[in-house]
């Protein structure tokens, strides 16, 4: 079993760097020896936090008291005979402790098609379904094909299909019952093709010099979100302090047809997205930025991304979490007096709440 480690600080481990000390942390590099880990954690009755990238997490500042496991498995399957899927995708099995964007590398090489929209993204493969990681027109919901899991509540290992992890908008299963399944492999089901899919963000069709819905080579679709990314501090980078962040920290409202009549009385002619089931989302950034908070507002030691509207920041790494949480309260609260639409935070929120 691997060793335990008392009093780590959390902080370092979190893209926000926030998070006081662990009461324990280990790391688990195998799946069995993270399936033992969280078992035998759970029959003590010890609180367990899966900690991957640390990209999406809020940590309190007093830490955590429990036992803190990093998931520190690696493995990509593509040999085995039988990874091709009945239509000819090739199906690609990557343990949960894989990072992300060096799978979307990979991918892009390849030739495996349906994930290269997600470039930049920081984290690990394993956290990508617990919010159906998304960006420019693609979530991992359109490629998961399976998720092998290991079960809290039954103590059993088991896969399940795309359709049983309820994937939504940043939202799965998963987060609809938190902690309940650990994630051990994900496996995409991904188009045999040098072409990505179809393009179906503006931005990047236009970054393209492409219509909505064409196709471009792997490669270029790679590089052009990464330069878009890189322009609002979306891909971590040591030497921009506006990359010291959750990503955005709140996620596009979906409302309903009665509170988007509401909204529309408020601020006429205000940017939405109509959903095909009837909803209307509403770009967060716009709300935030209409209700008196620019790039780059300021509190204390932390504020706003100067490039990004939706990103919450600690440019220094000295701030705490209290401090993050006050500002982000701040907005959701302006918000809402100026528009009477509720934010919700998008990042895990650890021994915190908003
Ligand atoms: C600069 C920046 C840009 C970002 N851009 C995007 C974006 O474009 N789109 C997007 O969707 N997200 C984005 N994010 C958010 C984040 O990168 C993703 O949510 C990512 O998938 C989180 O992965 P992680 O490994 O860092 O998870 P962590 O932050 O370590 O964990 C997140 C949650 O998942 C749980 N978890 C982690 N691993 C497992 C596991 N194996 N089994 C069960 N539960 C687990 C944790 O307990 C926690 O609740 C961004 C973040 C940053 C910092």
């Amino acid at each position: 079993m691997a060793d335990r480690l008392a009093g780590v600080p959390l902080a370092p481990y979190t893209t926000l760097r926030t998070g006081g000390p662990a009461r324990a942390f280990t790391q688990a590099r195998t799946q069995d020896e993270l399936v033992a880990i969280v078992a035998e954690a759970d029959h003590e009755g010890e609180p367990v936090l899966v900690l991957g990238g640390g990209s999406n997490l809020v940590v309190s500042d007093g830490g955590f008291d429990g036992l803190v496991v990093r998931v520190a498995t690696r493995g990509v399957d593509v040999t085995a005979p039988n990874s091709v899927a009945g239509d000819g995708r090739a199906l690609v099995t990557v343990q949960a402790g894989e990072d992300w964007d060096a799978l979307v590398a990979r991918c892009v090489a390849e030739g495996w098609s349906g994930v290269e929209c997600l470039s930049g993204i920081p984290g690990l493969v394993g956290s990508t379904p617990i919010q159906n990681v998304g960006a420019y027109g693609q979530d991992v919901s359109q490629t998961v094909a399976a998720v092998r899991v290991y079960d809290r509540a039954t103590g059993e290992v088991g896969d399940l299909t795309a359709a049983e992890c309820g994937f939504a908008y940043r939202h799965s299963a998963f987060k609809h019952d938190p902690g309940r399944h650990m994630v051990l492999a994900v496996t995409y089901a991904l188009e045999r093709s040098p072409l990505s899919g179809p393009v179906a963000y503006k931005e990047l069709a236009a970054r393209l010099g492409v219509e909505i819905g064409a196709r471009v080579p792997l490669a270029d679709a790679r590089e052009a979100v990464l330069e878009l990314r890189r322009g609002k501090g979306m891909v971590l980078d040591p030497d921009d302090p506006d990359t010291r962040s959750a990503g955005s920290f709140f996620t596009n409202p979906v409302l309903g047809p009665e509170e988007a009549a509401a909204l529309a009385l408020r601020a006429p002619g205000h940017p939405r997205w109509d959903m095909p089931d009837g909803t209307v989302k509403i770009p967060a950034a716009w709300l935030i930025e209409n209700a008196g908070f620019p790039k780059g507002y300021e509190k204390g030691r932390v504020r706003i991304s100067t490039k990004h509207t939706l990103a919450l920041t600690n440019p220094s790494g000295e701030a705490g979490a209290a401090e993050l949480l006050a500002l982000a309260r701040e907005v959701r609260d302006g918000v809402h007096e100026k528009f009477g639409v509720w934010l919700v935070n998008e990042p895990v929120l650890v021994g915190v709440s908003l």
